[in-house]
């Protein structure tokens, strides 16, 4: 899929996506309590999971299309998720983003806990776009607080952690913001194992995650 396929796609489709990814990172552990939540870009503005409505009784007909200003655009009886915030701050701030995964994925979570950024202590950090993950600064749920300090972490990168909460990140499509999702999960598991181990990563310098960054800018399946 490419990054028009998510805004040209029919929104029957496009529907149908953000279930399938938002059901997918349920499966996958990454949504204790119904936390999370799933965007992608329409036209001038954003179809978005609802508040609180668990995934698995989520269908197409639940997710709320709203305006980048946040006005809703559809008669739906469903509340957008409370973070529309931060997903129409980072579309308006960021053309190349088409889709949006947020998650409370466990390790990831940990680290945002601790504000601790994961550095480049192995290469597949770049693919979150990169030399580093951020942490954003702490602000509460759903407030336009939080929304600018995840633009601001996100900057030149596809995912961020948020302090004491989780993980945005970002793709040109959905199935992309979701595999960045997974990816960052994946490191956040290795750079805990290597502090609980007591092992001093060996970071790798700008030049070569620049270049593996470079690489991945042109491969297919990053998001
Ligand atoms: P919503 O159910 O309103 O999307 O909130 C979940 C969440 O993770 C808030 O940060
Ligand atoms: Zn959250």
């Amino acid at each position: 899929m490419s990054a028009e396929d998510d805004t040209a796609g029919n929104e029957h489709d496009l529907r149908a996506r953000i279930v399938r990814v938002a059901q997918a990172m349920d499966q996958a552990g990454f949504c204790p309590t119904k936390s999370g939540n799933v965007s992608a870009r329409v036209g001038d503005g954003l179809i978005i999971t609802p508040s609180g409505l668990p995934y698995a009784e989520t269908t197409p007909a639940d997710l709320v299309a709203i305006a980048l200003d946040g006005r809703a655009r559809d008669e739906g009886s469903r509340r957008p998720s409370s973070e529309w915030p931060f997903h129409t701050e980072i579309y308006k701030a960021r053309p190349d983003v088409h889709a949006i995964v947020h998650t409370h994925s466990p390790k990831a979570t940990a680290l945002a806990c601790a504000r601790r950024p994961i550095p480049a202590f192995h290469y597949m950090v770049a693919y979150c776009g990169g030399r580093d993950i951020r942490v954003a600064d702490y602000a509460t749920f759903g407030s336009a607080d939080l929304a600018a300090n995840a633009v601001a972490a996100l900057e030149g990168r596809k995912a961020a952690l948020l302090a004491n909460h989780g993980v945005i990140a970002a793709g040109a499509t959905l199935e992309g913001a979701l595999a960045i999702a997974g990816e960052v999960e994946n490191l956040a598991g290795q750079y805990l194992a290597l502090l609980a181990a007591g092992l001093d990563p060996v970071i790798l310098d700008d030049d070569e995650m620049a270049r593996v960054a470079a690489k991945f800018s042109g491969y297919g399946k990053v998001g």
